[in-house]
């Protein structure tokens, strides 16, 4: 077939014609999570020969399952939402009191039914996936990938036998899986997988670690009625996230009814008539029917082979690659969360663009990780872009003014709940620029995607200030923030993480 002119493993581009090798395969693809699809469906449509491997589907994944769609849409993101909206109509329910709905009757939830909704989502999802692969020409295999050399990959299928391969590019995006810490009792302890699938709503939880998948599923299961104990290691959860940020959320969790244990360590898990019980540092015993570990996850690459190739991996297995994706054996590459840069879905996107484009597109993209906006979907949701207040201490070179808002949303001033929204933005007080934006209240995401745009572009206060506002919308307040809140001088040394 005729190629367009694409990148050699030199990184020289070809010319047409140029490479007379004969692979089965232009490029062959492991993994067929948002990074590994969209890898191959952009390639095939810039006219490459696509072959791409998937384990068997089913919601809980393991070293020989997973399905196409990938974590996001089976096992992560998309159920997890579903999930959030399902516990978000508690609150809706309350709220609505205040506004006139006589709510007389007892309110049940029926978590099997929302379950099933959502199994019959994901498997929608998965059946789209297949098809727009199918649609794009790429041949999909159901089975096991392994690479065998720098241009072999074997696929054991589900019967056990293998099919080989060449191919002249192989990508590896393999995505990653939950960790578990080494805890006595670390069994009874279930991962984000388990937690989007179970057959009953836990009427006690306990909550293991601070970042995005345990404040979410805090919010979760706390929304639906159950009761949440949510243990982390800092003073505060989202480690990483502005500080001032970091505190609405806890304060919001904590409003709405979740236990909150900072500097605590979960030491034991016991089996006992009455469910599990969580031991920690401080003695506290909490009894749950259901134990969540959201302490990280690893990336896939244990099963690959990738020493057999010698391909580099850092201190976690996580597969290095350079700017373009490429790893140090030139024809293989790897995106998303398997290379541990920035693990969200939309960045594999990106990832799996740039490698299509630079690879048989003839134009060398290169993935770019400023600005990328992302959102905790607890209740009420955070979201940010760009710099935090504390790395914007660290990383400007002159003053910085910080300009908040705290205000009752409108709504909550009829439905009585006592729950400020909170919005923060970060200015280079030379250039103007604004460096970072965050905002935790009802609808933050939906908000910071615009807010994005307008960061992007390198948008001044000036500019955010002469944009008109809608009014009435918490989103207007992003536009009249008029007064500085603090400045923070350039000597000014930078805060101690809490
Ligand atoms: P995170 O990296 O966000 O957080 C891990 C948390 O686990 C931290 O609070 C960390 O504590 C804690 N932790 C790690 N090891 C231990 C341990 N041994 N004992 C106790 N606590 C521990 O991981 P998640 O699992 O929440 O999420 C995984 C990734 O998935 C995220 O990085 C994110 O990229 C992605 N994701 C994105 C979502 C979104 O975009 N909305 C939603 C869900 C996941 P400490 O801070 O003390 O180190």
């Amino acid at each position: 077939m005729a190629l367009p002119r694409k990148m050699l493993n030199d990184g020289e581009l070809s010319k047409p014609g140029e490479d007379e090798t004969y692979y089965d395969f232009d490029l062959f693809v492991i993994g067929a999570g948002s990074g590994g699809v969209r890898a191959s469906r952009f390639s095939a449509n810039f006219g490459a020969k696509v072959g791409i491997c998937e384990l068997p589907f089913h919601p809980i994944s393991s070293e020989v399952i997973g399905g196409v769609g990938g974590t996001c849409v089976i096992r992560g993101c998309v159920p997890k939402k579903i999930l959030v909206y399902g516990a978000s109509f508690g609150g809706e329910l309350e709220d609505a009191r205040n506004y006139g709905w006589e709510l007389s009757e007892k309110v049940d939830f029926n978590w099997k039914k929302l379950l099933e909704k959502k199994t019959d989502e994901i498997n929608r999802l998965n059946g789209i996936y297949k098809r727009l692969l199918s649609n794009a020409g790429v041949k999909l295999f159901e089975g096991e990938g392994k690479i065998v050399g720098p241009n072999e990959v074997e696929v054991t299928q589900l019967d056990g036998t293998k099919l080989s391969y060449s191919a002249k590019h192989i990508l590896i995006a393999t995505g990653g899986r939950a960790q578990r810490p080494n805890i006595p009792g670390q069994e009874l302890a279930i991962t984000s997988d388990e937690a989007l699938s179970l057959e009953d709503l836990p009427k006690r939880a306990v909550v293991l670690g601070g970042g995005y998948i345990a404040v979410e599923f805090a919010s979760i299961w706390r929304g639906m009625g159950a009761t949440v104990d949510l243990i982390f290691r800092k003073e505060l959860p989202l480690r990483g996230f502005d500080d001032e940020m970091r505190a609405v959320v806890a304060r919001n969790l904590e409003g709405r009814g979740v236990n909150l244990h900072p500097r605590t360590h979960l030491t034991d898990l016991i089996k006992t008539e009455d469910g599990i019980k969580a031991v920690t540092d401080h003695g506290e015993e909490l009894m749950a029917d259901v134990v969540l570990f959201a302490t990280g996850r690893t990336p896939n690459t244990k099963r690959l082979n990738l020493e057999a190739v010698g391909v580099e991996l850092d201190e976690i297995g996580a597969v290095k690659v350079d700017e373009n994706s490429r790893t140090n054996i030139p024809s293989i590459w790897a995106v998303g969360d398997v290379t541990n840069r920035l693990n969200l879905t939309p960045v594999a996107l990106m990832e799996g663009t740039c490698f299509a484009k630079s690879v048989f597109g003839g134009e060398n993209s290169k993935p770019d990780y400023n600005h990328i906006p992302c959102a905790v979907f607890s209740i009420p949701p955070l979201s940010v872009v760009g710099l935090s207040e504390e790395q914007a201490i660290e990383q400007a070179q002159g003053d910085i003014l910080v300009f908040t808002s705290t205000f009752n949303p409108l709504k909550n001033t009829i439905s009585g709940r006592q729950e400020k929204s909170v919005m923060k933005l970060i200015v280079d007080a030379e250039t103007d620029k604004v460096l970072g934006a965050s905002m935790c209240g009802p609808d933050a995401p939906e908000i910071m995607q615009g807010i994005a745009v307008a960061l992007k572009c390198g948008a001044t206060k000036a500019q955010f200030d002469s944009t008109v506002g809608i009014h009435p919308s918490a989103a207007e307040e992003f536009v009249t923030m008029r007064s500085v809140s603090r400045r923070i001088a350039a000597d000014a040394k930078p805060r101690t993480n809490l």
